[in-house]
């Protein structure tokens, strides 16, 4: 059986057997995978590349139910993020819903991309709670469930002038349906154009943008809403946060 090298970013590490790591990766061609490395609970050179949030360059190889770790080369490490708990909850959230969103080979390369740029951003100290919640929109989009915000999702007219969110017909609708829709929440101009931005955005412009506080918690309520619906999953790593 043939050796093969990925670019991979370790999202997960339990441990497994005596001296083992289970490691899930997500990386560029090969999708999510599973990668056994062995004596990793080790410190030292056996651990080397098997700690959540290091980007590297893996040379695996398939075994009968996994593929196994023959060495890799570290590329960039996100270790610091675990020095501040608000970054690392929300570095924590990121991996889980790029777990969940990363089920086929299709995108897997789109997220490993979007992963490194947001993990970027917040070691740059952009705020945590931007750079998580705009992953969680961006995500959905790259993943095949962009909202839809071109018209009224519900009856398609492009006249809007008060805009709500639909998690009910997944976009932006107007003052009219909203009446038939009492889960539809109120967007201000601000959370409009923060939806519409991080649509358009690409790589790490995804995440170069500034809401205030206010306009934020609008955003970030319906992003984390927005993708808890689509894969039906309620997320716990920010819980954390509101009991410090
Ligand atoms: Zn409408």
């Amino acid at each position: 059986m043939g050796v093969i090298k990925i670019k991979g970013l370790v999202i997960k590490e339990v441990p497994y057997n005596d001296s083992d790591k289970m490691l899930t990766l997500i990386t560029e061609e090969h999708g999510k995978i599973s990668v056994l490395a062995r004596n990793a609970k080790k410190s030292g050179r056996s651990s080397y590349g098997t700690q959540v949030l290091t980007y590297g360059e893996y040379v695996i190889f398939k075994g009968r139910t996994s593929y196994i770790m023959n060495n890799c080369d570290v590329l960039k490490n996100f270790y610091n993020l675990a020095a501040d708990l608000t970054r690392f909850a929300h570095a924590a959230h990121m991996l889980d819903m790029a777990e969940d969103a990363a089920q086929d080979n299709t995108s897997s390369k789109e997220i490993l991309n979007l992963l490194i740029h947001g993990l970027v951003a917040l070691q740059k100290g952009r705020t945590p709670l931007l750079v998580s919640s705009a992953f969680a929109l961006k995500l959905m989009q790259i993943t095949g469930y962009p909202p839809h915000v071109k018209s009224c999702a519900s009856c398609n007219t492009g006249d809007i002038e008060q805009i709500f969110f639909s998690f009910k017909y997944n976009g932006f609708i107007c003052k009219n349906c909203a009446k038939q829709d009492s889960e539809a929440v109120r967007v201000d101009i601000g959370t409009a154009k923060g939806i519409m931005y991080v649509l358009c955005a690409q790589n790490g412009r995804v995440f170069n943008f500034e809401l205030s506080d206010e306009v934020l918690k609008t955003f970030s309520g319906i992003a984390f809403k927005y993708i808890s619906q689509h894969l039906d999953k309620s997320y716990k790593k920010l819980d954390i946060l509101n009991e410090l």
